[in-house]
């Protein structure tokens, strides 16, 4: 075209003197459409947009290479001249170091500006950019139109470089900004700066460009030559990259590109002292990461016995994203009743999204159960559209390629761990698998020692417990045996004392009552006989407790009426409550009849009445009530006595318990085991300085 070879552009009158357009642009949009079939370099742009500069290893060598391609411009414009001896060679040599020089300058002051030091990098395609203006220009436009030329070329190249990097393309040496955009400039500068005094000599052609008279004509057929290959070229260039990689393919494998092309393509280094000094940083490193792994797991063995179950699972997490690197982790344990994976723990992500996460294990297609069942690992590299993903963990975790390793005991398996990055690019490479395998198998051992320790600890906690508590329960029924054993001796031995007491006493009582009978009236000794009949009364009623207490005959039970019991009793006590000045109040409700042993009965309610007196010794309120409540009848009696101190609350139905200096301690308990025969039950209330209340409940049977 630009040769004046015929084509279309070249017979509508378009200049692209040694190919601004032909040579560069078109090797920038090939260029571009390479870029884009091909994608990104791994890890050059992270999640948020940014960055990560990937620097060329060899700054001087680019130089060199910039200072040779500097070099082979001269042969290449110059020789773009079809005549060696037209001496418009020397402009053309004259313009392409020009334009070089400027353009390399303007982009050391404009990256001087913005970055407060000159760019070495971009400064090296500044001289690039302006030998590519220069290509177009050089033979059209007099020197310092080049020198204007070549440092815009330079400015041009950093809008161009800010605006693929942007775009996320991944212009690795900037060859679109230098070839492709600068290609545009080049060709468009001679619509606007071409002057026929130097076309004339250079060409032979009258060329003028929009400032020097030509009109805009030249301008738009430039730009439409520039259009005209922007479309066929990347259309083609396009197609071609699209069918190589669909058929052969066009990018390296992830390992290969981590590893570099050196070895994939010739199974060398550029670069062996590098290389060796990489690979021994690459070992230190990696021990650096097994020592980390190692102390992690030490960390966890360690603090089984200190830890709870929770603590260890974080620590083991912890191993997967610090020591290995991930930048997520979340880990499952089994629920063996439900046949679930539960997730119980996370790094990376909110506690309250994990809470809700079960995955049932019936589910044999899902990756997870598959973990567990096949007890293998898994990387899914597009979870998104992967269905064997539960499609809630791909929501809640915005999944995109992760992994998921089995957590194994000694024999059995556990549950399981999965990883992935969220906040990057990075792949997930075999040696990270590897390393996760690994580490998550010795986790699992320490896991599982750590959950065999706790679940001793607890067993013999509690069997600890229970040692306690039989040890009391021998206790008590060892105290009780002791007393029941002691009770019963004191009950035989009274028995026997009652017993030979009686019969002698029996006898004083006959020989005693023929005597006061044969006692004149007015005999003197008449008050002392009274005496004497009240002592041999009192000494009768003890012995009749002793009896009663030792030798407690059946109850015979018929159907007695309580409340008429109450009133009969009261009778019996009516005088000592005279003479005391007790008064009785009674709130006796309507009861049916019950069956009991009415003599039993009433030396129950005649107990504790008595001790209800004896409570008061100065007089005042007994109150007896009656309720039937539940099939029971409750009869209660109050007194507004001193009450009965908490210590000895437990005692008082021992027997020969006493607090009185004149009492047996024998009424309590013959009446609780009346009571007991009964089938009833005996309750105490007492509140000190206030009174007590006894309650008896019989049930109405
Ligand atoms: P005794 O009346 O011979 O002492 P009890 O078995 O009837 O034997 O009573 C045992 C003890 O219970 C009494 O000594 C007394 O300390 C206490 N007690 C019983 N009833 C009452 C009461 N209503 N108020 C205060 N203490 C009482």
């Amino acid at each position: 075209m630009g040769y004046g070879a015929g084509g279309w552009l070249a017979k509508l009158g378009m200049v692209d003197f040694a190919g601004s357009t032909v040579v560069h642009s078109l090797g920038g949009w090939v260029s571009l459409a390479g870029i884009i079939v091909l994608g990104p370099r791994i890890d050059r742009y992270n999640k948020d947009g940014t960055l990560n500069p990937i620097p060329g290893h060899n700054i001087p060598l680019a130089a060199l290479g910039v200072f040779i391609m500097w070099l082979g411009w001269f042969g290449f414009n110059t020789g773009s001249l079809l005549s060696g001896t037209n001496l418009a060679i020397a402009i053309i040599a004259v313009n392409t170091i020009l334009s070089a020089v400027s353009g390399s300058i303007s982009v050391m002051v404009c990256t001087w500006i913005r970055e407060g030091k000159p760019n070495v990098k971009l400064t090296l395609n500044g001289v690039l950019a302006g030998l590519v203006t220069s290509t177009a220009t050089s033979a059209l436009v007099s020197p310092f139109l080049c020198i204007i030329i070549g440092a815009i070329g330079g400015i041009i190249l950093i809008i161009g470089e800010r605006l693929f990097e942007k775009l996320r393309l991944d212009d690795v040496v900037g060859a679109i900004s230098v070839h492709g955009i600068n290609g545009i400039w080049g060709t468009l500068a001679v619509g606007l700066f071409a002057q026929s005094q130097f076309s004339q000599n250079s060409l032979g052609l009258s060329i003028n460009g929009l400032f020097f008279g030509g009109g805009i004509k030249l301008l738009a057929i430039q730009a439409l030559g520039v259009v005209a290959v922007f479309g066929w070229s990347f259309g083609v260039a396009m197609g071609a990259f699209k069918f190589i990689d669909k058929t052969v393919g066009l990018r390296v494998t992830e390992e290969d590109e981590i590893k570099g092309l050196d070895y994939s393509e010739h199974l060398m280094s550029s670069y062996p002292l590098f290389d060796e000094f990489q690979q021994k940083q690459d070992l230190i490193f990696n021990e650096l990461k097994r020592v980390q792994e190692l102390s992690v797991l030490h960390e966890i063995s360690q603090s089984m016995h200190s830890l709870n179950l929770d603590e260890i699972l974080n620590l083991i997490l912890r191993g997967v994203t610090q020591s290995i690197g991930f930048e997520r982790a979340r880990l499952y344990l089994i629920n063996e009743k439900e046949n679930s994976l539960e997730c119980k723990m996370a790094v990376g992500i909110e506690e309250e999204k994990i809470k809700t996460i079960t995955l049932s294990l019936n589910d044999a297609q899902s990756i997870m159960a598959r973990v567990v069942l096949e007890k293998k690992d898994f990387v899914i590299n597009d979870a998104k559209k992967d269905p064997r993903v539960n499609p809630n963990l791909k929501k809640l975790f915005n999944l995109r390629s992760f992994v998921a390793v089995p957590l194994q005991g000694r024999d059995r398996i556990m549950g399981a761990v999965s990883a992935d990055y969220i906040y990057s690019d990075k792949v997930i490479t075999k040696e990270k698998v590897d390393s996760l395998i690994t580490f998550v198998n010795q986790a699992g051992l320490a896991l599982e020692n750590a959950k065999l320790y706790q679940e001793l600890k607890l067993f013999n906690e509690k069997l600890e417990e229970r040692v306690k508590k039989a040890t009391e329960d021998l206790r008590k029924t060892q105290e009780h045996l002791i007393q029941s054993s002691r009770l019963s001796a004191l009950g035989q031995l009274s028995a026997g004392v009652a017993h030979e007491i009686r019969n002698p006493l029996t006898s004083i009582r006959i020989l005693f009552h023929s005597f006061r009978e044969k006692i004149a009236p007015e005999d003197m000794r008449k008050d002392d006989i009274m005496v004497i009949e009240n002592e041999i009364e009192r000494i009768n009623q003890i012995i009749q407790q002793f009896l009663d207490f030792a030798r407690p005959s059946k109850p015979k039970k018929e159907k007695v009426d309580v409340n008429k019991l109450i009133e009969d009793t009261l009778l019996l006590v009516s005088y000592e409550l005279n003479e005391q000045e007790t008064e009785v109040k009674k709130d006796l409700l309507s009861l049916p009849a019950i069956m009991a042993d009415r003599e039993q009965l009433r030396q129950v309610f005649l107990n504790l009445i008595i001790n209800a007196m004896q409570a008061m010794p100065e007089g005042g309120i007994v109150k007896i009530s009656t309720m039937i409540n539940n099939n029971n009848i409750r009869i209660c009696f109050s007194d507004q006595g001193k009450g009965i101190p908490e210590s000895i609350r437990e005692k008082l139905f021992e027997p020969f318990f006493t607090t009185k200096e004149e009492g047996i301690g024998l009424g309590l308990s013959i009446t609780k085991r009346i009571i007991d025969d009964h089938q009833g039950r005996i309750k105490v209330e007492s509140n000190k300085g206030k009174g007590t209340i006894f309650s008896v409940i019989l049930p109405c049977r």
